[in-house]
């Protein structure tokens, strides 16, 4: 095929979002060309965590997790702090399980439920993402109306004709530079901009001290060609780090962040004190970790968390991390403070102050933590030999924010007015997450905005977006 040649729909990106969209097109008959600007696909898509934050779904049943529609919403709503996009938040809640219906439907396989940030019960269903989108990739190849080009960079979107819609993608190719007709316009599936300097000092400069991670090809190339026609941006203002994340970039382990805190560690900074209440979602964390001394803090815990380790499941997988020399062990804590070069006379009088609230009121006095994580889970002292030491600090995952869209996908002017023939899904939108993050909701999102782009695009019947009740 010609790469000149007109298709329908134009699809930028390779990540989730981009499969997710480009198996929904093609399902609805349409020529489809995906292009990559890498030389391989997946995005960041293939080096997160995994994890899928399902609601009300047949494995949390069988776990004995009482999780629903109203409560997700609710868990959504309020990570956010009243900032996101209830529209948004309505499709995805109304979506997400026929998303993880058609995800296992494409072979997906999910581990045990866990508990993760902004839940208020466990529903991080975890994956392999690599294996996950080879699966979708292995569906989209095969569609004879697909056409999948990687090392090709979208530039520009263009209009044939004066006051007409998007319906061209200037692209640079084998260093060529082509325009490709879409006659049903574009779809933006570019992934954030963690990865771009020029952007982060733009739009988040007190972050510049957190390490980068995400896809490499992941700039903000989405944002700029959206920007050009005049998109309106939402959610700039909320970009975080992530706490967690090893105080070394590692390029040959993409997932590089452990959380006992969500398990009952505390987190003390060099000092040896705590600094926040550690159930609170890890982009809150990474704010509060990057004006520590150092940006660095130490996740202390003990031996019942480390028993509860989950083999395979990055973020909890507490003995893999202990092999690689990422975990610090002693049978006192005085021993571990020695080890960790933190004052132990502080440390001890910390961790004794915690225990203590914990046994007498149930939470803790110094900064209100509740729970394990978000709203769920009883607290638990750290009182149990060995003691563990996790050194960390905030890396630049993801970046939630970006084009304005409606619940239908078609981006959005500064003046909330649709731009004809522009689409977008992923993390290339802005506006769903509001201030802070729930794990597992970026994946899903990718999900029930690829698809909705797609069937946007191409005038098919519109998903019916359903207002959810509050849950009180
Ligand atoms: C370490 C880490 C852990 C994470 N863990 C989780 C988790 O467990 N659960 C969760 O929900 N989320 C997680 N996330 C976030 C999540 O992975 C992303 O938000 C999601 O995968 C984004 O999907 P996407 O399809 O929008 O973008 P991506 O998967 O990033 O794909 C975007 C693609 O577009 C390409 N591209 C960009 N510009 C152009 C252009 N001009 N032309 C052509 N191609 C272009 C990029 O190269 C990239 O391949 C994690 C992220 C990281 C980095």
């Amino acid at each position: 095929m010609n790469i000149e040649q007109p298709v329908d729909l134009v699809i930028v990106g390779s990540g989730l979002a981009a499969h997710r969209a480009a198996l929904e097109a093609s399902a609805l008959g349409a020529e489809v060309l995906m292009i990559e600007k890498m030389d391989s696909i997946g995005g960041s898509t293939v080096m997160s965590g995994g994890s899928f934050a399902f609601a009300g779904t047949d494995q949390q049943r069988a776990q004995g997790i009482d999780d629903s529609e109203q409560r997700l919403r609710h868990d959504l709503l309020s990570v956010g702090g009243g900032e996101a996009d209830t529209a948004l938040v309505d499709l995805y809640v109304n979506e997400q399980l026929n998303e993880y219906d058609w995800l296992r439907g494409h072979g997906v396989v999910f581990s045990a439920v866990q508990l993760s940030s902004g839940q208020s019960v466990p529903r991080s269903h975890p994956c392999h993402p690599g294996v996950a989108l080879r699966l979708l990739n292995t569906a989209l190849s095969a569609q004879s109306n697909v056409r999948i080009l990687t090392g090709t960079r979208a530039k520009r979107l263009r209009r044939s004709r004066s006051g007409g819609p998007i319906d061209q993608v200037m692209m640079e190719s084998a260093g060529k530079t082509v325009t490709v007709t879409a006659r049903h316009g574009v779809i933006l599936a570019t992934g954030g901009f963690s990865r771009s300097e020029e952007l982060l000092k733009l739009f988040v400069p007190e972050i510049l001290s957190a390490l980068r991670a995400g896809g490499k090809g992941n700039e903000g190339d989405g944002l700029m060609m959206g920007w050009e026609h005049g998109a309106g941006f939402a959610d700039l203002g909320f970009v975080k780090s992530t706490f967690g994340s090893y105080i070394e970039v590692d390029e040959a382990e993409p997932h590089t962040t452990l959380l006992p805190v969500y398990r009952g560690a505390i987190a003390v900074n060099l000092k040896a004190e705590r600094f926040i209440a550690e159930s609170r979602s890890y982009k809150t964390l990474g704010q509060a970790v990057l004006r520590q001394p150092s940006a660095r803090a130490w996740q202390i815990f003990d031996q019942n968390i480390m028993s509860q380790s989950v083999s395979g499941v990055p973020s909890f997988d507490f003995d893999a991390a202990m092999k690689k020399g990422r975990i610090i062990q002693a049978d006192t804590l005085s021993g571990l403070a020695a080890l960790a070069g933190l004052d132990a006379a502080t440390l001890q009088d910390v961790v004794d102050t915690y225990n203590a609230d914990i046994a007498t009121t149930g939470k803790d006095s110094r900064f209100e933590r509740k729970a394990l994580a978000h709203e769920y889970g009883e607290l638990v002292p750290v009182q149990s030999a060995p003691f563990y030491g996790y050194i960390c600090t905030a890396s630049i995952n993801s970046t939630y924010a970006g084009l304005c869209v409606n619940p239908s996908m078609a981006v959005l002017n500064v003046y909330g007015e649709t731009i004809a023939g522009l689409f977008a899904a992923g993390e290339v939108v802005g506006g769903f997450h509001g201030e802070a993050y729930m794990t597992g909701s970026s994946l899903v999102k990718a999900l029930v905005f690829g698809k909705t782009a797609a069937r946007t695009a191409l005038n098919a019947t519109p998903l019916r977006v359903v207002q959810q009740e509050e849950v009180t």
